[in-house]
């Protein structure tokens, strides 16, 4: 099977003997680089750029996911840091989210600015990527793992306020701001798409001292190996035969 993979730090240490590749989009080019585990093709995408310069708020989402589909990508595993807004989730902690809440504002959030075309919601992560995620992090001992999740997704660059951060934990449980539009635009092109969410901080309000981006970079150093062999293991157990999920079926019903 075709997986794509989109990182917001690293590259994960399997992705071996890899090929560069860049394909041309009608968004821009995207850089992405191809390698293979077991019988699985892997394509990896840096979300924020080849330099990993590009802000949240900047992305190229669109371009990212027009390019895997280029490819042929059938499931994508996004791996992204967020901030906790419930005591029960820690930094070091990983979550396989089930729901999101978009407080983002200008992003540009389709593929189809002229049709109309309205993607089910219902379960917005593919049940069987996050099934695979879940049980394979139950061989990995020193990961903490949180098998359910909103992520509330915000425009950013800059981080909450505490008063935000006080209203969203109503409704929501970590903080990030990149899974938006990403999500919405995979299912758009019919992937199976989840979420590995890193928890790098507490949101503002929530620890002693201010929040620092090289925070979010050290903690996210600690977890990267542990992350690249959740997700090696993960890819390992899906077989390559064709997908079972409602994912593949999105548009049938979204077009009117
Ligand atoms: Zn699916």
């Amino acid at each position: 099977m075709r997986i794509g993979i989109i990182g917001g730090q690293s590259t994960p240490s399997f992705i071996k003997n890899k090929e560069s590749l860049e394909i041309e989009t009608k968004y821009g080019n995207i850089y992405i680089q191809i390698s293979r585990l077991q019988e699985h093709e892997i394509f990896f995408v840096q979300r924020h750029g080849e330099k990993s310069n590009i802000p949240p708020h900047k992305i190229n989402y669109r371009g990212n996911i027009e390019a895997l589909a280029a490819c042929h990508v059938e499931c994508i595993f996004s791996l992204g840091t967020v901030g906790s807004m419930k005591k029960s989730i820690a930094p070091g902690d990983i979550v396989i989210p089930h729901d999101f809440i978009d407080f983002t504002k200008h992003r540009y959030y389709t593929f189809y600015d002229d049709s109309r075309v309205h993607i089910d919601m219902t379960n917005p992560f593919c049940p069987f990527l996050r099934n695979k995620l879940i049980e394979s992090s139950e061989k990995i001992s020193s990961i903490k793992m949180h098998k359910n999740g909103v992520y509330l997704v915000t425009e950013g660059p800059r981080l909450e306020t505490p008063a935000e951060i006080r209203y969203f934990s109503e409704f929501a449980d970590i903080v990030g701001m990149t899974l938006i539009p990403e999500i919405t635009l995979a299912r758009e092109k019919e992937m199976c798409y989840a979420s590995l969410c890193i928890v790098c901080n507490m949101a503002a309000g929530l620890q002693q001292n201010m929040l620092t981006a090289n925070e979010i970079s050290v903690m996210y150093k600690k977890l990267e190996k542990n992350v690249s062999k959740l997700l090696q293991i993960t890819i390992e157990s899906i077989p390559d035969i064709e997908r079972n999920c409602e994912c593949k079926n999105l548009l049938s019903g979204a077009v009117l």
